[in-house]
């Protein structure tokens, strides 16, 4: 405890100076938390950096991915995971992740702690916690100092909290527009994957981004074509997928094959970016904390699985430059509080069953809402379900190859006053305190679809929010022992500072 405070007051006299209105933290010693233990480097410096964000992903998260892998691959018979690529990187280490306002942190606070090495309010983005100093990202020093390119790519809007923390320096998370213009102005090399959130403004009257992005030397590329046809002759590039749910990526089981994954952003970011100087590209699979917050676990193991694929990218890069890259995978924070057991099948899992889900829970909602509007029955809905989640009633056990599939008299009371929730307009609903904990904000009966098939199986969750356990931090190549050991989220900031000696 000494140690903290004695950090927290030498921190506050810690040399500043102004920019753009706000103070810009220069001097990045003596660090809040952070301990330089395990973190000096003397060998060479890492010249292509990638930081792989799993947002929401840790223990729980990767885990279910690789255990339902093993599942499936088995079809059941033994007990065995198939680790993701990741997984098998040959340092491990584990951080803590709480932020100045909670155990449970957010996005904002925890990116702004692994890019600037500072502890923040939940909601803030690299700046401190009287939201008047802001922080230098890790990102724009390598730019600034190294000469290094830069990318930053999300399967969620380019300018929501997590690729945000790595170039924007705001009070608040919801300032979409005001990160939007620290987008188009940071000169970053290269922004892969969603689209822009409020790109004329809260109040829609602010100057395209999209122009303002042009003005400012960036070429738009929205189409696969253009995407895929983007090389290292393209500078100050924004490579935005051509269908996008609310500014995202859809969800990896929802994708359409032949459309760009989360792997395809990273490897044209590595096309984009590959120079003789170095590079550093941050990936976050931002999706997986959003299936989390929906208690969707197929969602979010099928968005842990396209996550690794692009980790894959990464990879196959590494293995041609293995003396000059390194690679780094880790979360943020925890999402859900999912875990591996359930109270209803004990010490028993049942994974493969998750096969029989075919659309996302967002996906879901748009036939509940269809269902909503032609007043469909519960017994047409009963199909439906039985059709994409593979839930049956008692009397049609015999369509199913999974025993644990058929739902009990207690289950369909569940589902069916999960319906009748669903089927009066949003506006409308009165919850009750029992709804609330059963639905958290989201579609009743997509909640209580997911939570049927993911329990049955032997998922559970605790929270449509994040909890506080810590993330799991995965290293492979030059300087990659640095990462091992237990540490706090800003070390990881302290960690890739020493390796590329960047002040
Ligand atoms: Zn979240």
């Amino acid at each position: 405890m000494k140690k903290t405070v004695q950090r927290l007051l030498a921190g506050i006299t810690a040399l500043s100076l102004i920019f753009g209105g706000t103070m810009m933290m220069t001097q990045n010693q003596p660090l809040t938390y952070a301990d330089a233990t395990n973190s000096n480097w003397s060998g060479n410096a890492p010249k292509y950096i990638f930081l792989f964000i799993g947002d929401g992903m840790t223990y729980p998260q990767f885990t279910a991915a690789s255990d339902y892998l093993g599942a499936v691959k088995s079809e059941n018979k033994v007990v065995a995971s198939e680790n993701l690529a990741f997984m098998d990187f040959p340092v491990v280490g584990n951080a803590t992740t709480f932020d100045s306002t909670s155990f449970c942190p957010d996005s904002a606070s925890t990116a702004t702690s692994i890019s600037t090495g500072f502890k923040t309010l939940s909601g803030v983005i690299n700046m401190d916690t009287s939201k008047t100093i802001a922080y230098e990202t890790i990102a724009e020093k390598l730019k600034a100092q190294k000469g290094y390119k830069v990318g930053v790519v999300s399967s969620v809007p380019i300018n929501h909290a997590t690729p945000a923390a790595f170039y924007a320096h705001q009070a608040s998370r919801n300032n979409y527009y005001e990160i939007g213009e620290e987008l188009v102005k940071s000169d970053f090399d290269y922004f892969g994957g969603g689209d822009f959130l409020l790109p004329t403004g809260k109040d829609n009257n602010k100057e395209s981004i999209y122009n303002v992005a042009k003005t400012n030397g960036y070429t738009i590329a929205n189409t696969k074509e253009a995407v895929l046809g983007l090389t290292a002759s393209n500078d100050k590039v924004i490579a935005i997928n051509s269908t996008t749910v609310g500014g995202a990526l859809p969800y990896e089981v929802d994708r359409k094959s032949g459309d760009l994954s989360l792997a395809d952003f990273t490897r044209k970011g590595i096309d984009v970016l590959y120079n003789e100087t170095g590079f550093f590209m941050m990936v976050e699979g931002g999706k997986i904390d959003w299936a989390c917050h929906a208690n969707d676990a197929v969602a979010s193991i099928k968005d842990t699985i396209a996550f690794d694929d692009a980790v894959q990218e990464a990879v196959k890069f590494y293995n041609k430059h293995p003396k000059e890259t390194l690679i780094i995978v880790t979360g943020d924070h925890e999402t859900g509080g999912m875990t591996i057991g359930f109270a209803g099948t004990q010490y028993s899992t049942y994974l493969t069953q998750l096969t029989n889900q075919s659309m996302s829970y967002e996906a879901f909602d748009l036939k509940i809402a269809d269902y909503r509007t032609k007043n469909t029955s519960f017994e047409s809905v009963l199909k439906d379900i039985q059709k994409e989640f593979g839930l049956v009633t008692a009397a049609n056990k015999d369509q199913t190859a999974y025993a644990n599939m058929v739902m009990t008299d207690y289950e369909l009371t569940q589902l069916e006053a999960a319906y009748k929730l669903s089927m009066i307009s949003k506006n409308d609903r009165k919850l009750t305190e029992a709804d609330k904990l059963l639905y958290g904000g989201y579609e009743p009966l997509s909640m209580a679809v997911t939570h049927l098939l993911n329990n049955k199986s032997g998922i559970g969750w605790t929270s449509y929010s994040h909890t506080g356990i810590p993330t799991a931090v995965f290293a492979r190549g030059l300087g990659a022992e640095l990462f091992s050991g237990s540490y706090d989220n800003t070390d990881l900031y302290v960690k890739m500072k020493s390796l590329t000696k960047v002040k």
